[in-house]
């Protein structure tokens, strides 16, 4: 209970948790931000406020298959929903979030299956602490 971001399920994972339950997606995609990789952002979010989305065509990830992505909402237009308000971005945000953690866990399975969990931890660990460096 309780354990919701990445980094914390990566390491419960590694010891064995296999279930989890924390309402961290949906709270921080209400308050305007969407869980990412940490090759896309070092803190594994990105605030939608900042101005730095303003003219950001781009979808909140390139790989990623959620509903927002998928449909080319953009990270600039998300970021315009969040800051009129419009509970439309808030739940493009939390769709955006559930699909993360999601493949997040899966691409965690499947590393377990192929015996490479511990190449995945890793790499994780490596982008997400050379990003806190960057910022
Ligand atoms: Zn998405």
């Amino acid at each position: 209970m309780g354990v919701g971001t990445a980094d914390h399920l990566l390491e419960g994972v590694m010891r064995g948790v296999d279930m989890f339950d924390c309402v961290f997606a949906t709270r921080v995609a209400r308050n305007g931000m969407a869980m990412v990789s940490p090759k896309t952002a070092a803190s594994c979010r990105l605030v939608m406020k900042n101005s730095c989305y303003t003219e950001d065509f781009s979808p909140l990830e390139n790989d990623c298959d959620c509903y927002a992505c998928k449909n080319n909402f953009t990270r600039a237009y998300i970021r315009h929903l969040v800051r009129a308000e419009e509970i439309f971005g808030l739940r493009l945000l939390t769709l955006h979030n559930l699909r993360y953690l999601q493949k997040f866990m899966a691409d965690m399975r499947a590393a377990i299956l192929e015996d490479r969990f511990s190449d995945f931890r890793a790499d994780f660990f490596n982008s997400y602490e050379r990003g806190l460096k960057i910022e």
